[in-house]
């Protein structure tokens, strides 16, 4: 079995049901990915809009998901529209009006997560818990017909300090279910909790998580 194989089966056997695990295939080439679809892997999340269309044109299995992970400019969106079915780093307005008005013009409706920034640091992208709660509030996304709102995504502060780690995603988890109580309680599909990495997932879905997003511990360090 290769190492990537390896890697996904020791992952899976770990992960409790209900548990999504997507894995991180930026800068990793369409060989490694091949080798985890051939081990059964089909969500494959990217975080570059130049890397995952031409990743998705060449590896064209109708049962694999591209997920959008990384930093999303607006325009980009476009690029993307085509290939991707769920966008994790939604972190403003701007961009969700203009990923509706995209996924319209090819038909298609996209599945998107709020990034909500819970980290300890200032650099990290993302929505503060107040702006999530206001950009639902104002209530603009109501009336976008071609983005369905699915839940929510973040990162944990850079760190070892396991407490503030594990602080992160709980204030994250949090927040999930508090908007899901004022803005979606009879809708189901609000339900993705996208946390946890390669060094902190099992924090993660002690904290809540149902999607791991996993790179270097499936595919080895990126080059
Ligand atoms: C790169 C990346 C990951 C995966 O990180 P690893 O530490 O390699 O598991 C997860 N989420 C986002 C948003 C990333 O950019």
């Amino acid at each position: 079995m290769s190492q990537v194989a390896t890697a996904i089966h020791q992952i899976k056997q770990t992960l409790p049901p209900g548990v999504t695990l997507v894995a991180v295939s930026k800068f990793h080439s369409i060989e490694k990915l091949s080798e985890a679809y051939d081990a059964g892997q089909r969500v494959f999340g990217e975080s570059r809009a130049q890397e995952v269309v031409p990743k998705s044109q060449t590896l064209t299995h109708d049962d694999i998901e591209w997920h959008f992970i990384g930093h999303l400019q607006p325009n980009k969106v476009k690029m993307i529209a085509p290939f991707v079915t769920l966008i994790h780093s939604v972190d403003s307005l701007k961009l969700l009006k203009e990923i509706n008005k995209q996924s319209a013009k090819v038909d298609r409706k996209l599945h998107c997560l709020l990034e909500v920034k819970v980290a300890a640091e200032d650099s990290k992208h993302g929505l503060t818990p107040e702006a999530c709660l206001e950009l639902l509030r104002e209530g603009e996304w109501r009336e976008m017909a071609n983005i369905s709102i699915d839940g929510l995504m973040c990162m944990a502060t850079n760190t070892d300090d396991k407490d503030r780690i594990r602080q992160d995603f709980a204030q994250a988890h949090a927040l999930f279910k508090q908007i899901k109580q004022e803005f979606f309680a009879d809708a189901e599909h609000f339900s993705i909790r996208s946390w946890g990495m390669s060094d902190d997932y099992e924090i993660a879905i002690e904290e809540g998580s149902n999607m791991i997003r996993v790179g270097s511990a499936i595919f080895g360090e990126r080059m």
